[in-house]
């Protein structure tokens, strides 16, 4: 094979949107025919730091390049007895393509310290460096300049000039351990099997026994329309689906999802009943709008009926309609997946499920700006909860 082969490695522990963001700039830069992802079995300069598996970081690189047909992801460096150099796995690739220039891939972090690398020289002899700067400040001049310290060789070094992607594995393994959402930094793939491996201290896969609910299933499959019914058990499996992606709790999640139609199909008068014996704060515009009542109506019916006490249940499935500020996750996911169920078709359902992929709170925002411009289109009375839930969302991701 002629043409241009990337190389690029790393200890992807785990990989992240900033390795790929490199790939794909340096595929378009140096017009690359292959790049091959290849993590690292120890890397000489990370030797004491604690990893995941060599076959854990290859199967979460493997899920995070699935989409890019350029990219071909490679276990020869885990393969290898002890440390691996990236001057054996250059010289390894010329020998498999002798005819092919080779690009060795790498951030501006790497370019630091290349020259403490085993016989970096040589590895300047067999391929060509692509790089991009890895914090916003540091320029490309910069960097050549730096680079301009190794090597005199016009087109030995290119410098990618995009904007950086400032994130690193390191921040991410930190936010993992303390829960936190890294949605926008993580291929969704990445973080399902993340959680399905119980990688990097975060709780493990929750899982619980769907049984112990069955008589709330059999409740709205009795007192619900089939094809109510059938969106209360599309709802409940989003939400355990969103509480697994955001951290969240995916029993709670199950059970709000179950219930939080429970109480739609009553007469109003019966929904009213509820409403008004609701210890939550309830608008004189919910107690006068129908359509609404049955939210309310819910997390009254559930505690009495059902004898749930969970707070959180209970806000999850009264706000499940109207929203509010400062809205819990289970009440996000709640909300969020009522919008985007399986059974959901209306005009703009593919987006809203794409703006889940972004994150909880910006599909919130997304819902909310969509709901509110309805109700001013059609001229309908904006509950003041509604408002207060719009400029909490719009707050949290100006942020
Ligand atoms: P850690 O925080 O554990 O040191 P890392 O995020 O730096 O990890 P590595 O696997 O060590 O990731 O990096 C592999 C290669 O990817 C290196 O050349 C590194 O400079 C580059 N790289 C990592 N993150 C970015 C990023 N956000 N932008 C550009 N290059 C990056």
């Amino acid at each position: 094979m002629s043409g241009a082969i990337g190389i690029f490695g790393g200890t992807f522990d785990p990989i992240h949107l900033g390795h790929r963001y490199l790939a794909e700039a340096a595929i378009a830069e140096a017009g690359l025919d292959k790049l091959i992802i290849m993590p690292a079995k120890i890397p000489p300069h990370k030797a004491d730091a604690k990893i995941v598996s060599g076959e854990q970081r290859l199967e979460m690189c493997r899920l995070a390049f699935s989409d890019l047909d350029k990219a071909e992801i490679s276990d020869h460096e885990l393969g290898q007895e002890g440390k691996s150099y990236s001057y054996n796995t250059v010289r390894w690739l010329k020998e498999s393509y002798p005819d092919s220039r080779i690009c060795f891939i790498m951030g501006s972090d790497q370019l630091e310290v290349f020259d403490t690398w085993y016989r970096w020289q040589d590895i300047l002899e067999l391929a060509d460096i692509i790089v991009l700067s890895r914090e916003d400040g540091l320029a490309a001049e910069v960097l050549e300049k730096k680079a301009a310290r190794f090597t005199d060789i016009p087109g030995k070094v290119t410098v990618i000039r995009v904007k950086p992607f400032e994130i690193s594995s390191t921040k991410i393994r930190k936010m993992l351990g303390n829960n936190e959402d890294c949605s926008c930094y993580l291929d969704k793939k990445v973080i399902e099997y993340i959680k399905e491996e119980g990688l990097y201290n975060i709780a493990p896969q929750q899982g619980f026994d769907k049984k112990k609910y069955s008589s709330y299933k059999s409740y709205i499959k009795e007192h619900l329309s089939k094809k109510r019914a059938q969106h209360s058990m599309n709802v409940a499996d989003a939400a355990v689906k969103l509480a697994r992606l955001y951290n969240g709790n995916e029993e709670k999640a199950y059970v709000a999802g179950l219930l939080h139609d429970v109480c739609k199909e009553m007469p109003p008068e019966i929904q009213l009943e509820y409403v008004m014996r609701s210890p939550l704060d309830v608008s004189e515009y919910e107690k006068k709008t129908t359509a609404l009542f049955h939210a309310v109506a819910g997390s009254v019916f559930i505690q009495e009926e059902f004898g749930i006490a969970d707070p959180e249940i209970i806000r999850a499935v009264r706000y499940h309609t109207v929203a509010c500020g400062d809205m819990d996750k289970l009440s996000q996911i709640i909300y969020i997946a009522d919008l985007i169920s399986d059974d959901r078709d209306y005009k703009d359902v593919k987006k809203m499920r794409k703006y889940v992929e972004q994150g909880l709170e910006k599909a919130m925002l997304e819902a909310l700006k969509f709901s509110l411009a309805d109700s001013v289109g059609k001229e309908n009375t904006i509950p003041l909860c509604t408002l207060e839930a719009y400029n909490y969302f719009l707050k949290v991701r100006t942020k």
